[in-house]
Formats: C-alpha cells, structure tokens, sequence
C-alpha cells in the first residue's frame, strides 16, 4: 500500500473496522478482508473492488457457517452512489439475518476483540499471526522466551494451543482472571517471567547432560532422565514449574544396592542445597561429580539407534512415548536392558493378579536375579 489514497483507505478501516485489512492485488483491485461487527454481529468477509473508490463491479464474499457466499450488485441493493463506507455501513441491512459468526455474551469481548488485536501489533516486541480466516491468532518469538507461543481461538478467545509446561492449568488462569486479549497477552507474559527459574533450572541440564528422556526437549516438559554413571540414572521432576527447587523431585533409577547408597548421599547433599548455584552444580556437588557421563565422542556421528542398546524385551530404543530402555537387574555380569512399560507389561502377564508394587521386587527375565525396584520411578506420571 504506496499511494496515499490507500493510506486513506487503511487510516478509514482502523478508525471505523479495526478488523478489517486492505491490500492491493496484482491487478491492481483492492481486498479488503477480516471481520467487521455491527449490532452486535460478527461477520467475516472479503471484498474485491476492482474501481477502488468506485463501488463499481464489486465482489463481497460473506462468510455463512462454514462457506464463502458471493454477494454482487446483481443481490444487494447497493446506490448507484455509493462509496465503500455506505456499503460496510449498510451491510446489516443489506445482508440476511442469519450470517453472521456466533459469539459468546460477553458484550466487552465482542465490541473490543478486534480492535484489541490492532493495537496489540508490536513487531518490536513479538509476532502476531492470523490465520487466512481471522479465527486464530498467535503470538510467538518473545524476548528471551524465543521457543514459546500462545494461540488462541477469535473471537472467543478460546485457548487452543500454548507452550507453558502440561502441569500449568492456563486454561483455567486465563478463564479466571483475563478479559480481554490484552489481559491475556500479559498474563502469559508474566508467567513467562514467573517461570525463568524454572526454565534456566533445566537450561545446563540440557547442555551439561545427557538428556535421554524427553526427547525432544521442549518448553512443555518438566522431567528430564540422565546418566549419572555406569547403569545408574537420575530423574528430576519439577513438579511445580512456579516453584521450581522446592517442588523438586529426585529419583535413581539402577542396581538396588547402587540406589539405596546413592539415595543416601543425595538426602544429605541435599540439606546443604546451594541456593546461589543452579540445579546441575548443585547435582555435580552432591555426587560428587566434575561432569555428569556424555555419550562417547567417537559414537557421536552415528545415528541414535546405532549408539544405543536396544530393549530386550521389544528390540526398540526409543518407544513412541519417548521412553528409551534404562533399566538393568541387580547382576552387575546381565546385559539386560529394557523400557520400563515393557517390563512393566512383562511382569503384568507373567505375574497374574499381582500389584504393580510386588511384581517389580521380581526376578530378571534375562538372568534370573533380583530386578531393581528403582524402575518403578521411570512409570510414575510425575
Ligand atoms: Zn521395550
Ligand atoms: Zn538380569
């Protein structure tokens, strides 16, 4: 948009139809396309004018359910007069009763969303995305937080997808204390703030560790599973992300006897927890530890399924849940290694009728001795 009657043009739609954009196609004929409400009404629509500012061999494409209908001068009693402000203002007149978009009661959402949206444009700040059909929006790319987005259904702001971890219940924080997209906008935006210990927490984990579940990492999960050493590992549950080392949960998962010694230096160590220092120093300092085990170097360049031992029970690595075979029996000379849902559904069918408790205190499928218990801890949903 060059000329300064098309800056007219978007000057007139953002005073009077905030929803509303106008673009200049190819040929030169103007769209103007968004929603536009009038007593009380939502429409979405399209509108070619190829004689922009004449009315002349319009095309008004009106959104019914879920098709498009096509209005001309040859079905809407337009003046012959007319410019495109007596056309968008006549239109409730103009147009059947019935189409418009259903929205909810609430009178300040319906009369503000739009024009909400307009003035939450800010580039500088983040995106803002629509889809094609003005019924989606997204924000994304925000300082600092570049990996989280929120997306919500238009108008009812209805929340559709977003990137804060499971165990928030956003949904219910935004029907509770937001009103307007605004509202919602910075509610989001200070939980993002609210949640940096909980996301720098995990931060040298991620690089420091190696992380085998999730895979991948993203900004929704709050456990991570790591070697500690030599078939022995650790897993961190924030439980409460706004809380994130009080909430804290830590599990071993290995050879029993491994696990109740590394049990104890952990509740020690984690009396003398160094609140200046993150969550992986900390970890370094109660095991004692310069680093916790990478994988080898040379073993890098190959593939996932090539570095890893497969399960021993269904020969995968890594299952569609993310789970990768971690768990060994108590016979440090057994090369058993298997998923803990398929031990668990080992157990299960061998062991009719018994709980989970008592099953996983059973014996090694491989070699007959004692099975860890500690597996249990990688079923657990928190
Ligand atoms: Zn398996
Ligand atoms: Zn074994």
């Amino acid at each position: 948009m060059m000329s300064s009657e098309s800056t007219n043009l978007e000057q007139f739609l953002a005073e009077k139809y905030p929803g509303l954009t106008a673009e200049r196609n190819k040929g030169g004929a103007i769209i103007i396309r968004g929603v536009t409400c009038s007593e009380g009404k939502w429409r979405r629509l399209k509108l070619y004018l190829p004689h922009h500012p004449a009315l002349d061999g319009f095309q008004l494409y009106v959104q019914e359910q879920l098709e498009y209908k096509c209005y001309t001068a040859s079905n809407l009693r337009v003046q012959t007069d007319w410019v495109l402000e007596d056309l968008l203002s006549h239109l409730p007149q103009l147009l059947p009763a019935t189409e418009s978009i259903s929205t909810t009661n609430n009178a300040a959402q319906r009369s503000n969303i739009y024009a909400d949206i307009l003035a939450l444009h800010k580039p500088q700040e983040y995106r803002l995305q629509m889809d094609a059909g003005y019924s989606r929006i997204r924000f994304s790319q925000f300082p600092d937080f570049e990996q989280h987005y929120l997306e919500l259904e238009v108008p009812t702001m209805r929340l559709l997808e977003h990137s804060l971890p499971d165990c928030v219940q956003l949904g219910e924080m935004l029907a509770k204390s937001a009103r307007t997209l605004s509202d919602v906008l910075n509610l989001f935006r200070k939980l993002l703030e609210d949640l940096r210990p909980f996301y720098d927490n995990f931060m040298d984990i991620d690089e420091l560790c190696h992380v085998l579940q999730p895979s991948p990492i993203t900004t929704k999960h709050n456990t991570r599973v790591f070697p500690l050493k030599d078939r022995v590992y650790l897993k961190i549950t924030i439980v409460d992300p706004f809380a994130s080392t009080t909430s804290m949960a830590l599990k071993i998962i290995g050879p029993t006897d491994e696990v109740a010694r590394l049990r104890d230096v952990l509740s020690d160590g984690l009396g003398n927890w160094d609140a200046e220092l993150d969550m992986h120093k900390n970890l370094l300092r109660i095991f004692d530890l310069c680093y916790f085990p990478m994988p080898d170097w040379n073993e890098t360049d190959k593939p996932e399924e090539e570095q890893e031992k497969h399960c021993n029970i269904c020969f995968v690595y890594r299952l569609d849940s993310g789970e990768v075979p971690i768990v060994s029996c108590d016979n440090p000379r057994c090369v058993l290694l298997c998923h803990a849902a398929c031990l668990d559904e080992w157990f299960k069918t061998l062991l009719d009728g018994k709980t989970y408790l008592d099953v996983s205190f059973g014996l090694c499928p491989y070699c007959k001795s004692r099975l860890s218990t500690s597996f249990a801890a990688l079923l657990d949903a928190a």
